[in-house]
């Protein structure tokens, strides 16, 4: 691992006067994915900011407004008495990525910018324009059974590996975030972006910027599911998720929120299919019209092809658990 330098400032603006001091320069909160990726010499900052002494933490809710402090921790979030009421998409999702222990150390702020499980990403003796931007994409002609289905380039056919995101864009998140010129708040679905030809940006945050919170509307959804497939039951990436949150009025649907995960290098909204859920009864020919919809522009790499099946029955299943017929 390259040598670094090391300052734990303990107030926002000494942070972002840090980090807008070092091109290479990083914050570091929980370290669950930036320190593998320095072990790995696939990142290579000279200067870490850690951010874990600023006031960060707190989860309020005001107004019907969640407030989530950018280093609340994933188990924190997870088991919050009124995100677990209110809010038990963001609950379940969270419960459903990676182990007890990461959950444990790994924080909001972090999963937010957590970065892609290409295995061509980690390898430094693979190309990947991501990590090195023109050495070309291993992935595209190589081993890309994880990859993207939705939204890919010719440049990176990477996926974002959070399942909070993919609850966060079900739920119309908002990220807050300060820099030098003040305070900016990012709709999620414009937070991360797709990969176009500038695949090493994950994300529309600026350089020097700090995440600071991240605040959901409350809209009563009576019925609610995350579903994650992947190759084991715990500590795994999701092949395909499913964020489904419905509100019903007896068997009609009146309100509807559908994501996916494990298939785009964003949470994948699928606005299409919840226009086409509005309205109509809950029935599993409903749900598999509305899954057709959803996948509507899918294309496959070859090892991947099989998310092109995996994907509406996942779809299906999830609106199936969420209003339990
Ligand atoms: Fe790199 Fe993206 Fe290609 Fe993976 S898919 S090798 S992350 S450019």
């Amino acid at each position: 691992m390259k040598q670094f330098q090391y300052m734990r400032p303990s107030a926002q603006q000494a942070a972002i006067a840090a980090i807008a001091k070092d091109t290479t320069a990083k914050f570091i909160a929980g370290g669950s994915n930036l320190l593998d990726l320095m072990k790995r010499n696939v990142m290579q900052p000279e200067r870490l900011i850690d951010i874990t002494r600023l006031p960060l933490k707190d989860i309020t809710e005001n107004n019907n407004i969640l407030k989530i402090g950018a280093l609340a921790l994933n188990s924190s979030v997870a088991d919050n008495p009124m995100v677990v009421e209110k809010y038990p998409l963001l609950s379940q999702a969270l419960n459903a990525g990676a182990s007890a222990q990461l959950r444990n150390m790994a924080t909001v702020g972090g999963n937010l910018m957590q970065r892609t499980r290409c295995p061509y990403f980690y390898d430094t003796a693979m190309p990947c324009n991501k990590r090195n931007p023109g050495s070309g994409c291993g992935a595209l002609k190589g081993y890309n059974r994880m990859h993207a289905i939705f939204g890919a380039s010719q440049h990176c056919i990477a996926v974002n590996p959070s399942d909070m995101n993919v609850a966060l864009v079900a739920l119309d998140a908002v990220v807050h975030v300060a820099g030098p010129k003040g305070l900016r708040m990012v709709p999620i679905q414009d937070f991360h972006r797709l990969p176009g030809d500038q695949p090493e940006n994950d994300t529309t945050l600026h350089k020097n910027e700090l995440i600071t919170e991240v605040t959901i509307p409350y809209h009563p959804f009576s019925h609610v599911h995350y579903l994650k497939i992947r190759d084991r039951a715990s500590y795994a990436f999701a092949l395909v998720s499913v964020a489904v949150a419905l509100q019903l009025d007896g068997k009609k649907i009146i309100q509807a929120r559908l994501a996916m995960g494990g298939v785009a290098h964003k949470p994948w909204r699928l606005s299409a299919a919840e226009q086409a859920l509005i309205g109509n009864p809950v029935a599993l020919e409903t749900f598999e019209r509305v899954a057709a919809i959803a996948m509507q522009g899918a294309k496959g790499y070859g090892d991947n092809d099989f998310k092109l099946e995996l994907g509406p029955k996942s779809i299906v299943e999830a609106l199936r658990m969420a209003s339990g017929i």
